[in-house]
């Protein structure tokens, strides 16, 4: 390893978590792998073969070079790639060169398609993305005669590939009459549509959240991103799903883990500060090891004094403040700690796991924020 960590990405976890996914969806419903920023940190370049590999065939991604980097990392020419958010100019030609579907929430979104579409003489295939009561992309009711009145008239061009929408928040309980208003919103738009004489390919409107929690939300497809990583999108989603399932044991594994190795070890003096100035004081002699890891690699500054590290299976106290490129670790507890020993931050080491989200407790970030701050150049490699 030349970076001073790794981040692992388990194999067996992913396959865990989409057999998961599988058997609460059931059979008819396609899961899209929601892989944008970065697939969550894994890195859409390591992730994408893994995916495929565990035979997933449906990625979702926000940008159209999320998408490139998504076509490049995959191998199989059945792979579906659709953008979910910003496209626009020359990129329309290439993903409509390329078969990759994208939303559209905006007019002038839908003529440029269709332009493109003439110009490269192939259909482009469209997801209408409908606003439903989260204010931020999705065509307006008002809009929608128009778009079927572009959809009608040049089918050639203007395949209708989804009819979708996006819940503001359905990971907590408190959103519980928006999302039902939205779910309404929805069906009732749906209806307009076919009473239009227009039918989309796909209906999807669920993210992991509604997916678990609300199941007529799942239609013909599932945009899944954060529990297909082992996440849960809150406490409040897994708490639902244990009492509906009678399940208190998490059945998602996390795929990431992020280790060091000890770089020194030390002993301190009686009285002795330990690092800048003076945060921490040694009541007694101690014994410490120094991590090659920092606030540069991700490891917070607010983790000072307060953050725990796993070495020889056992939860370690970082003392001090974090440093740009290094830590130090009390391990007076242990023994025989020695240069090269493995340092797990984040993940399992014996019977011990650091979760990320004591990690983000700490460091005051959601599961979502932390991963994808994840920093990119430390090695991602995949395990299984
Ligand atoms: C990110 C995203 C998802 C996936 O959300 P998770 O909570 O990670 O499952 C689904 N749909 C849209 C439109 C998104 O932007």
């Amino acid at each position: 390893m030349l970076t001073t960590s790794k981040i692992e990405i388990s194999k067996c976890a992913l396959e865990n978590n989409l057999r998961f996914l599988k058997k609460q969806m059931g059979d008819e419903v396609l899961v899209s792998s929601v892989v944008k920023g970065h697939a969550y940190g894994h890195s859409i370049e390591k992730f994408v073969p893994l995916a495929e590999a565990c035979g997933v065939q449906h990625f979702s991604v926000f940008d159209a070079s999320e998408a490139y980097r998504v076509k490049m990392a995959a191998s199989n020419p059945q792979t579906d790639i659709m953008i979910m958010g910003m496209i626009d100019g020359s990129q329309l030609e290439w993903a409509i060169e390329n078969g990759i579907s994208f939303f559209n929430f905006e007019l002038k979104r839908l003529e440029e398609a269709l332009e493109a579409s003439r110009k490269v003489g192939r259909p482009a295939r469209l997801h209408i993305e409908l606003e439903t009561g989260m204010n931020r992309t999705g065509f307006g009711s008002y809009q929608l005669p128009e778009v079927a009145h572009l959809l009608k008239t040049h089918p050639e061009q203007l395949r209708f590939e989804g009819l979708c929408t996006h819940f503001a928040g359905a990971e907590s309980i408190a959103n519980y009459v928006r999302i039902k208003a939205q779910r309404k919103a929805f069906n009732h738009l749906y209806k307009w549509f076919k009473g239009q004489g227009l039918a989309p390919k796909l209906r999807h409107t669920a993210c992991s959240a509604a997916a678990m929690r609300y199941p007529p939300t799942r239609m013909d497809m599932v945009r899944i991103g954060i529990l297909q990583y082992g996440f849960w999108p809150s406490r409040e989603t897994f708490i639902d799903f244990s009492i509906r399932s009678g399940q208190t044991e998490d059945p998602l594994q996390r795929l990431v883990a992020w280790k060091s190795k000890v770089m020194d070890v030390k002993k301190v003096k009686t009285g002795e500060y330990v690092g800048y100035g003076t945060s921490y004081l040694a009541n007694e002699a101690m014994e410490i090891a120094i991590v090659p890891i920092g606030y540069a690699h991700g490891f917070s500054r607010s983790l000072s004094n307060q953050g725990r590290v796993l070495i020889h299976g056992k939860r370690v106290a970082v003392i001090g403040m974090v440093n740009m490129n290094m830590i130090c670790v009390d391990i007076s507890q242990l023994d025989g700690v020695e240069r090269g020993d493995e340092v797990v931050m984040i993940g399992r080491q014996g019977d011990m796991e650091l979760s990320v989200s004591s990690f983000g407790e700490f460091s005051e970030q959601v599961n979502y924020e932390l991963l994808t701050r994840l920093p990119l150049d430390i090695q991602r490699q995949v395990v299984e």
